[in-house]
Parts: C-alpha cells; structure tokens; sequence
C-alpha cells in the first residue's frame, strides 16, 4: 500500500528494532540512503542493523559505518519489528527476505516500483533515495551529521551521475548544497568514487574493444564476459565510457557473473529503458535500467539486442531501416578513421 512520508515516519518512530537493507548490486545510492538511516535510528535511540545480500564494492567501503553491514548467513534470524526497504522493491533484498518476517517499511524513488508488499513511499521525482531520506530527516527531527551527510551526498552524487543526468532537479541541488553545509566535501567523494586500480583501468580498454554499434548506430553495447569479470574489481562507470557515442539512443552493458547469470544494464538519452528492463524482469529509471537474464552469453546477448530493437521500433525511436541493419559495427572498423 502507498503511503506518505509523514506515515513512514510514524512507522519509524514506532518500531524499536529495525533490520534496514537495500538492493543486491549495491550502488552508492542504496549504501548511502541504507547507512544513513542506520546513523539516524541510532541516534533516536533505536536498535538498528544494516543487512545486504552482496559483496560491498571497494570504493564504497569508505563510506561511514560500511564496516557494520553485514551479510545474512545460511539460517540466520534477526529479531526485528520493522524491515525498512530502500532504494528498490522488495523482491531484489536476495536472502535478507529470510533473516524476519517483521512488516515491511518500503521507501524507493524507482518509478517501477508498485509496491506489492509492504507499505510504500515512494517518489519518482526523487533522483536519489538519499534525496527522500534527506526529507524524512525533517520529519523525523533528526539531527544530521558529518557523517550521515557523507552517506547522503554519496547517494545523490553519484545516482545523478555527480549533477550530469536529467534526474538533477532544484530540489537535488538544495538538498546536496545542504550537505555541503552540514560538512560533505565533494571534491573528497568524487575521489573516492571514481579511484580505481591500474588493473581495472586496462580493463576498460579491454572493455571499450568490445563496444559494437546496432541498429545503424542507435543501439551501442559493451560486453564483459566472465573471464574480463573475473578480472575486474568493478564495472561501475563502464557504461558511461560508451554511452556518449554520438549516435546512440541506448548504451547497454551486458556482464556474464557466472555462467547463465548475465548483468544487464541500460542507459538512454529518452527511450524508456525502465520498459525495456521491465519486459526482460528488472526495472529502474527511464533513463537507467537493469536487469538480470539467466541464460548462456550468447543467448542472453541476442535476447537482450532483440528486446531493445523491437520496443524502439514499436514506440517509434527507430526506422524500419535502422531496424533491419542489425548487422554489428564493430568500433575497429573505425580505428584508422
Ligand atoms: P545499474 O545499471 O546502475 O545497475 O542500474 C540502473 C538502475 O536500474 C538502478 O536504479 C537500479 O536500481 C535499477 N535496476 C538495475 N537492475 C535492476 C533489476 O534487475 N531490477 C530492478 N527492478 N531494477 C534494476
Ligand atoms: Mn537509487
């Protein structure tokens, strides 16, 4: 059921043990929002624990109280009156679902989030579940902190690309000046953030050969497979390397993790990738989507390009001759140009 902030904040202050998470494939949003909330129901006295189903990437563990994330074991219990929910719906928390079966706070700003259980606050106008969060502390009276700032801005810096994505309204920029204020210093989160090893940033070049054009240049894609995967640290940020292809209405980035478990990320200048994400079983934003498709490389690949092909052609973001040039360009035709 959809519900208001001021109701999700009742729920907070009434619950005394709360078992916070976020998405599976952590970013610095669902980190940011998930650690701040931890700080903040600390301070009102409550007993809270962040629990997320994954690995926590390297350049966010430097974000305040990472170290107390934990990651549910086999069997495990977590004795809680609330489970608050953030940055997705409730069906990518992977084995977090069997720590409780405390009622479910959900608080998300993914359009495609319906909220099938639980209660829900959400807001598609929010670039950030940190931006939310930032007004829950409002409602709630709580005091911000240094730290919680850090985690706030982290979310909104890096869910709107560091201010580049359309997603950045006047209210994301108060918010984040607001940060600033309470003592965020963004040139600190930008290093951290966009630090990588000298082994990641030959993998982008690995990475960047892979890039192929389809659809006569409208549809450009990158290709991890898992043995480049299991070479890298991280894939954060390898779409953006290609989604500024002149020609392209869709940059996508497909990721073998393991055999038949293929990533799958989107991002768009205006096609509804949210649909497209939605159609294959994820979801997102209408300009960044993803989703996971459980089949081999190749047939992961084909499915995926297929999809994005045929929802362009139907909603008229391609010519039936764009359509047919499905044949791949690859960018080493280009090298000598
Ligand atoms: P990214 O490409 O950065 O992993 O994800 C882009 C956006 O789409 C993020 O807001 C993310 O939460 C959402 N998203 C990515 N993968 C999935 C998925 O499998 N299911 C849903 N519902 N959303 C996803
Ligand atoms: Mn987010």
């Amino acid at each position: 059921m959809k519900i208001t902030l001021p109701v999700a904040a009742a729920k907070l202050r009434a619950a005394d043990n709360i078992l916070i998470t976020a998405h599976v494939n952590p970013d610095g949003d669902a980190l940011g929002a998930t650690l701040a909330m931890l700080q903040i129901l600390r301070s009102m006295g409550k007993n809270a624990q962040v629990y997320i189903d994954d690995k926590i990437p390297k350049n966010f563990s430097v974000m305040p109280f990472a170290e107390d994330i934990r990651q549910p074991r086999e069997d495990e219990k977590f004795t809680a009156d609330l489970l608050l929910v953030l940055d997705t719906s409730t069906d990518r928390i992977g084995a977090v679902k069997n720590l409780t079966d405390a009622p479910i706070l959900n608080i998300d700003h993914h359009i495609t989030n319906k909220g099938e259980e639980g209660d829900l606050y959400v807001d598609a106008d929010a670039a950030a579940t940190c931006e939310i969060i930032f007004n829950l502390c409002n409602e709630l009276n709580a005091e911000i902190s240094k730290n919680i700032a850090v985690c706030l801005y982290t979310g909104i810096a890096t869910d709107t690309g560091f201010f580049n994505y359309s997603n950045t309204k006047p209210a994301t920029l108060r918010a984040a000046a607001a940060l600033v204020e309470f003592g965020v210093e963004p040139n600190v989160i930008s290093e951290q953030m966009e630090k990588r090893t000298l082994q990641d940033v030959k993998i982008m070049s690995a990475a960047l050969q892979t890039t192929k054009l389809f659809y006569g240049g409208k549809v450009v894609g990158m290709f991890i497979d898992e043995k480049l995967y299991s070479q890298t640290e991280t894939t954060e940020g390898l779409i953006d390397l290609i989604r500024v292809i002149d020609t392209a209405e869709v940059a996508f980035l497909i990721t073998e993790k393991e055999k038949k478990v293929c990533r799958v990320s989107m991002r768009s200048k205006g096609v509804e990738v949210s649909e497209i994400a939605r159609l294959l079983g994820g979801g997102g934003h209408v300009r960044a989507a993803g989703c996971t498709l459980y089949k081999d490389f190749d047939e992961a690949k084909n499915i995926l390009i297929r999809a994005i092909g045929d929802y362009m052609i139907e909603n008229g973001w391609m010519t039936p001759a764009d359509f047919e040039e499905r044949a791949e360009v690859s960018i080493s035709d280009f090298d000598n140009e």
